[in-house]
C-alpha cells in the first residue's frame, strides 16, 4: 500500500515556478505582484452531500477547483496558487491519479500552482483553498451594486440542476439533454477570464453557485438595493426550454446551483464594452434586469410587468 508521503510525491507535487516555495516545507511562500492584492477562498466538497461518492475521479478533480476558481472569477481575480486538503477511504492509486489529472489539466488551463495541502484517511473530502491576485480598488465586490445598473448574467443557469434532478430520479433525461446536464453538473466551467476582463466595467459580481434569485440576492443585500429581472430576458439552455416538466425546469434556471456562471452588474454606459468582454472570453453575456432603489430584493417581472412567482430562491444546507 502507498504511504501518504509517496502520495504526495506522487501524485500532488509538482514544479511551482511563480511561488517563493511550494510543496515539501511546513508552509508555502508566496509574494504578490506589485500594486496586486491577494484574494483568498477556500470551498469544500463533501462526498454524499456535494457529489455522488462514486464521481468520475477525474471530473471531481476538476469540479473541486473549478468551484474554487469560480470564486477568483466573481472577484476578477488572476488564479495564482492551490492548497488541497483531501481525505481519502483509502489509498486507491487509480482513483489518485485520475483525481489528480483532473484537478491539474484544469490548474493549467487557468495558471494555477499547487502549493501544499494536507493528506488523511477518511471520508472523501476535499477541500481547496485558492489563492488569486487582484489590485484592490478593481476588485469586484457583492457591494458595489447602484441604482440604475444594468443586471448581467453570463451564460444560462439551470443545467447542472437539471442533470442533478435527473440523478436523484425527479425526472428522466434523455440524449443530448442528458449529456449536456451532466456535463455541467460535473464539469463546470469557471469563468475566470471573464471575471478578468470584468475589472473597472462591473460595480459587483457574484458566481451562481446557490442559484441565481439567491446569488443576486446577495448583492442586493451587500449592496442595500433591490434587483428586477425581465424573466422574458432571462437566457435558457435547450434543455431548460425542451424540458416538459415546466416548474421544474422554472426551479432549476432560477434557484439551482452548481451553475458557476457570473451574475453582475454595470453601469449602461458599459455595455458595449461589456459585450466586448463577454465575446473575447468566449461566454455569451446577457442584460436581464436592472438594480433598482429600495428594499434589498429581487422582483421578477413578465413582458407585461406582471410579477411572476417563484418558489424557494436557491439553496441552502441548514434551511
Ligand atoms: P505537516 O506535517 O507540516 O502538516 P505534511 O506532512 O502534512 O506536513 O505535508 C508535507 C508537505 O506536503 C507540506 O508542504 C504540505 O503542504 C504538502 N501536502 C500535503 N498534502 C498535500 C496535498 N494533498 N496536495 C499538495 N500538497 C500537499
Ligand atoms: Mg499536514
Amino acid at each position: 500500500m502507498i504511504s501518504e508521503f509517496e502520495i504526495i510525491r506522487k501524485y500532488f507535487t509538482r514544479p511551482a515556478p511563480s511561488a517563493v516555495l511550494g510543496v515539501g516545507d511546513d508552509c508555502a511562500l508566496v509574494a504578490a505582484r506589485k500594486g496586486m492584492t491577494l484574494a483568498l477562498s477556500t470551498d469544500m466538497l463533501l462526498a454524499g452531500r456535494h457529489f455522488v461518492p462514486d464521481t468520475d475521479p477525474l471530473k471531481l478533480g476538476h469540479k473541486a477547483l473549478a468551484v474554487n476558481l469560480s470564486d477568483l472569477a466573481a472577484m476578477g481575480a488572476d488564479p495564482r496558487w492551490a492548497l488541497l486538503a483531501i481525505a481519502l477511504p483509502s489509498a486507491d492509486e487509480k482513483w489518485i491519479a485520475a483525481f489528480a489529472k483532473g484537478f491539474f489539466r484544469l490548474a493549467r488551463r487557468f495558471g494555477t500552482e499547487l502549493i501544499g495541502g494536507d493528506t488523511t484517511k477518511g471520508p472523501l473530502t476535499i477541500a481547496i483553498t485558492v489563492i488569486g491576485e487582484v489590485p484592490a480598488k478593481l476588485a469586484l465586490r457583492r457591494d458595489g451594486a447602484r441604482a440604475g445598473d444594468d443586471v448581467w448574467l453570463s451564460g444560462a443557469t439551470g443545467e447542472a440542476a437539471l442533470g442533478l434532478a435527473h440523478l436523484q430520479g425527479r425526472i428522466k433525461l434523455k440524449g443530448r439533454a442528458r449529456e449536456a446536464c451532466l456535463e455541467r453538473l460535473h464539469a463546470p466551467e469557471p469563468r475566470v477570464k471573464l471575471g478578468q476582463r470584468l475589472r473597472g466595467l462591473a460595480r459587483s459580481a457574484i458566481d451562481v453557485s446557490d442559484g441565481l434569485l439567491a446569488d443576486l440576492g446577495h448583492i442586493a443585500t451587500a449592496s442595500g438595493v433591490a434587483a428586477e429581472l425581465r424573466w422574458d430576458d432571462i437566457p435558457r439552455a435547450k434543455a431548460i426550454v425542451d424540458c416538459e416538466n415546466t416548474s421544474l425546469a422554472k426551479e432549476c434556471l432560477l434557484a439551482g446551483g452548481d451553475d458557476y456562471e457570473l451574475v453582475f452588474t454595470a453601469p449602461p454606459s458599459k455595455r458595449s464594452a461589456i459585450e466586448a468582454a463577454g465575446r473575447r472570453a468566449g461566454v455569451r453575456v446577457a442584460t436581464i434586469g436592472a438594480v433598482i432603489a429600495g428594499r434589498p430584493g429581487i422582483r421578477l417581472r413578465d413582458a407585461r410587468g406582471k410579477n411572476v412567482s417563484f418558489g424557494r430562491a436557491g439553496f441552502d444546507h441548514f434551511a
